[in-house]
């Protein structure tokens, strides 16, 4: 192995990680300066909304209850005029990836940047550790990177997730492993994101076969936790490539659910592109395995179908047949994509006809 020449840059921020760390949320803030402080929370995380409430004390200024997927540009208008006419200085979101993406919508706009966030993730969709914001108007979702809106601390507390059925856990798990394997291709790639990625789809791998087993296992949880931030990392350093293309084209034409598209398309993805990287798709293969040594390809580890047996196995759909796309529509899709992402037609095509029919790669 050889790092080569690279460049890498260090997103700012503050991880808080552990068992029962909710109860450091309001030191955490009050550490920031910050006077005038948002709510915003997921109704399944509605508990541990209250208790940070209590926690902020005469910081608390308002909250908002229930949030939807996508950041829908109604639904940030609305949550920025609450944060103008609070004067908020500071959301603290709770919840997954669509409550830290309406506190983001907010302090992208705000006045100056002078909103900025606390995260405190119940999923593993990993958007706490990224500077990359989302917004849908009339279907269609616009994205950007910012670092307005790259949360200024993240609390991970394992015993929020505990109940995360088991479902959601598996398809929000596919999302987080696509940061890691998708950032070991990306133009952006470089060894320090690689290091990251691999350590992530190994906590990833090992915490999903354990909540499979015992879904309320609080370590299980926490490593679940820990593969998700290392993947929000992951993906905030090397981007988006092919796979997170398919997904956004796939998510925002036909209104697929977002974690579970990434589980059908990953290893179809990762079939084509791991020979393109064969090391350090190995070392993901391995990390992936129960056993690492348990192997007898010795080229890119056959990455592509570990992925696929792991989201099988934890009774993920694999097929976009089962997420409800039609077939007409993968032709549809592929006309004039691949030759956008620089891969042609024909790549796109094998890719999502696979997918559509879930081919064990
Ligand atoms: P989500 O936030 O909608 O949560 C998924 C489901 O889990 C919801 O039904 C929610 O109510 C439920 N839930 C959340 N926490 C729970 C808990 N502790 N117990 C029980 N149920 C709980 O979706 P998500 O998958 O976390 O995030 C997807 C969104 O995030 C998409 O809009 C996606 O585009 C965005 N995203 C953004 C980034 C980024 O970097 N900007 C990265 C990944 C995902």
């Amino acid at each position: 192995f050889s790092p080569g020449s690279f460049v890498h840059t260090f997103w700012p921020g503050r991880v808080v990680f552990g068992a029962g760390t909710l109860a450091q949320v309001g030191d955490e803030v009050a550490a920031l300066g910050v006077r005038r402080v948002l709510v915003v929370d997921t109704r399944s995380a509605r508990a541990a909304a209250d208790a940070v409430e209590q926690q902020l004390g005469d910081r608390f200024a308002g909250r908002i209850d229930g949030v939807t997927q996508h950041v829908p540009t109604e639904l940030a208008n609305a949550a920025r005029a609450t944060a103008r006419d609070l004067n908020a200085d500071a959301i603290v979101a709770i919840g997954g990836g669509s409550a830290i993406g309406l506190a983001k919508a907010v302090a992208l706009t705000s006045a100056g940047g002078g909103v900025v966030i606390v995260a405190v993730p119940t999923t593993y969709a990993g958007s706490e550790m990224t500077p990359v914001w989302g917004e849908t108007a009339g279907g269609s979702k616009a994205t950007g990177v910012d670092s307005r809106v790259l949360p200024r601390v993240v609390v991970y507390d394992a015993a929020l997730s505990r109940g995360l059925p088991v479902k959601v856990t598996a398809a929000s798990v596919a999302n987080a492993m696509a940061h890691c394997v998708e950032a070991v291709w990306t133009p952006q790639a470089d060894p320090i994101t690689e290091a990251i990625a691999v350590e992530g789809v190994r906590a990833l791998a090992a915490g999903l076969r354990a909540v499979l087993v015992e879904p309320e296992d609080l370590d299980a949880r926490g490593k679940l936790l820990y593969g998700a931030c290392l993947g929000g990392s992951a993906l905030a350093t090397a981007g988006t490539g092919l796979h997170h293309k398919l997904c956004h084209l796939l998510g925002g034409t036909y209104n697929l659910p977002h974690a579970e598209t990434h589980a059908a398309v990953l290893p179809q993805v990762a079939r084509i592109k791991a020979p393109t990287v064969p090391q350090s798709a190995a070392r993901l293969a391995a990390a992936l395995r129960e056993d690492p040594r348990n192997t007898t390809d010795a080229g890119d580890g056959g990455l592509g179908r570990e992925l696929f047996e792991l989201f099988r196995g934890a009774g993920v759909a694999v097929s976009l047949r089962e997420l409800g796309l039609a077939r007409g529509q993968v032709d549809e899709a592929v006309v004039g994509f691949g030759e956008s992402v620089g891969v042609g037609d024909e790549v796109v095509r094998e890719i999502l006809v696979r997918a559509w029919d879930g081919v064990r790669p």
